[in-house]
């Protein structure tokens, strides 16, 4: 009889996680190994909350991924008797002069079978009068999505994985050699914090936006941690009209983009500008929003949430976006260890994709096929040639 694999996944964060939940589910004997454990501070899923839609524009393939994710967390909800999607809608604003890209989500939507609504901007302000509408030409709303627990999902999907049986290390990859060492295929195992080795048949490499110091060769220059600011606003006393009560998430697509999700766990109206801000350090880079981002947030919520005006700053956040150029992912094997693969550049939207993209990664290991064509590597040497 055939042994069954033995997979290491470096990484705890929403894909790491969902690939060692899978892999661990087909079968595989599953180690997983994170430096400061899932939905750590200076993880890219690190924080309260993410969005999860499916509006992404035309041709691509996240609406498919959401749609299969937004199954998916339903199913783990149910199992694992938590919440984790909390469905309060999500309206997209398009107030850009070109609305292809929202023109262009209509369709994708449809065939993916994610309920949405297209609204008039009379409907919007008649829906949410907290809004001021002006600029903004029409909305889709996705009344079956809304925002999802970041932190606490990553650590409710690494205890199912443990108590499925997957081991779970608190321990750190060095990055020393790796790539250098693996002149040759396949790789044979990798140095621990704890100055052990661990071997295992293939290596699944989700470490966010540390990607780049690990494979330098490969990744260096392939995915750029960006630092992004979050803020939180306080709401008036006693009023819920900016609580997930009463407001949905919300984007609005003009020439920023700005988005929010208001009020969960009591925390405030946490808005940010999903512009990519500048290079970041995800391990040692102080966690200090900037002034400049505080001013022009401030400047917008007057705006557009006018009743919020005034509303005092109560808390703040830094995190990074894990980028790639074209804001795809990047789902691979190393280019020389064949039984090694990359899984990262989130970009800003990867979090609602996690269960979904677990479960691709498994099949793809295990069947040893190859990734969507979007995804891989071999994307950016074509753009260099
Ligand atoms: C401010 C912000 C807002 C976002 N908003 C949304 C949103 O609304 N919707 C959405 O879908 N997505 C959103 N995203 C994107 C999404 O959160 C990320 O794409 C996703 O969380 C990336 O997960 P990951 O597992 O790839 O990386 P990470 O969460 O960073 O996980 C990588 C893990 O690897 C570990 N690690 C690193 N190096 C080593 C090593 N050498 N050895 C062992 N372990 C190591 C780290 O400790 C970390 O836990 C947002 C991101 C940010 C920062």
């Amino acid at each position: 009889m055939k042994s069954l694999p033995h997979i290491a996944v470096i990484g705890a964060g929403a894909f790491g996680g969902w690939t060692a939940l899978h892999l661990l589910k087909r079968g595989a004997r599953v180690t997983l190994l994170d430096a400061w454990g899932p939905g750590n501070s200076r993880a890219s899923s690190g924080g309260e909350t993410r969005i999860m839609r499916g509006t992404y524009g035309p041709d691509q393939p996240y609406t498919e991924t959401a749609a299969r994710a937004l199954k998916l967390w339903a199913k783990y909800e149910r199992r694992w008797k938590k919440q984790f999607l909390h469905r309060t809608g999500v309206l997209w604003m398009v107030s850009s002069r070109d609305d292809a890209y929202e023109r262009g989500s209509l369709d994708v939507l449809r065939e993916a079978k994610m309920k949405f609504q297209e609204l008039s901007t009379p409907e919007l302000k008649k829906r949410w009068p907290q809004i001021n509408f002006e600029d903004v030409h029409w909305g889709i709303f996705e009344p079956e999505c809304g925002y999802l627990d970041a932190r606490a999902s990553c650590h409710a999907v690494v205890d199912a994985f443990v108590g499925q049986g997957g081991v779970y290390r608190q321990l750190a990859v060095s990055p020393e050699a790796l790539e250098n060492a693996a002149t040759s295929s396949p790789l044979r195992g990798i140095t621990l914090s704890n100055s052990s080795r661990l071997k295992a048949d293939y290596y699944v490499f989700a470490c966010g936006p540390w990607l780049g110091k690990l494979f330098p060769e490969t990744l260096g220059s392939v995915i750029r941690p960006t630092k992004q600011d979050i803020f939180f606003f306080g709401t008036p006393a006693g009023d819920s009209s900016f609580t997930d009560a009463h407001l949905p998430v919300w984007g609005d697509h003009g020439n920023r983009f700005f988005y929010g999700i208001p009020g969960s766990d009591c925390r405030g109206f946490k808005v940010a500008d999903d512009t990519r801000g500048g290079a970041f350090d995800p391990t040692n880079g102080e966690r200090v929003v900037s002034q400049a981002t505080l001013k022009r947030v401030r400047e917008y919520i007057a705006f557009r949430f006018p009743a919020m005006k005034d509303a005092p700053l109560v808390e703040t956040r830094v995190c990074q976006y894990e980028q790639t150029a074209d804001s795809h992912f990047v789902v691979d094997r190393h280019p020389r260890m064949n039984n090694v693969w990359l899984l990262g550049g989130g970009s800003g939207h990867g979090f609602k994709h996690g269960p979904a993209l677990g479960e691709i990664m498994a099949g793809l290991v295990l069947k040893d096929e190859e990734a969507h064509a979007v995804w891989r590597l071999s994307r950016f040497s074509r753009r260099q040639t």
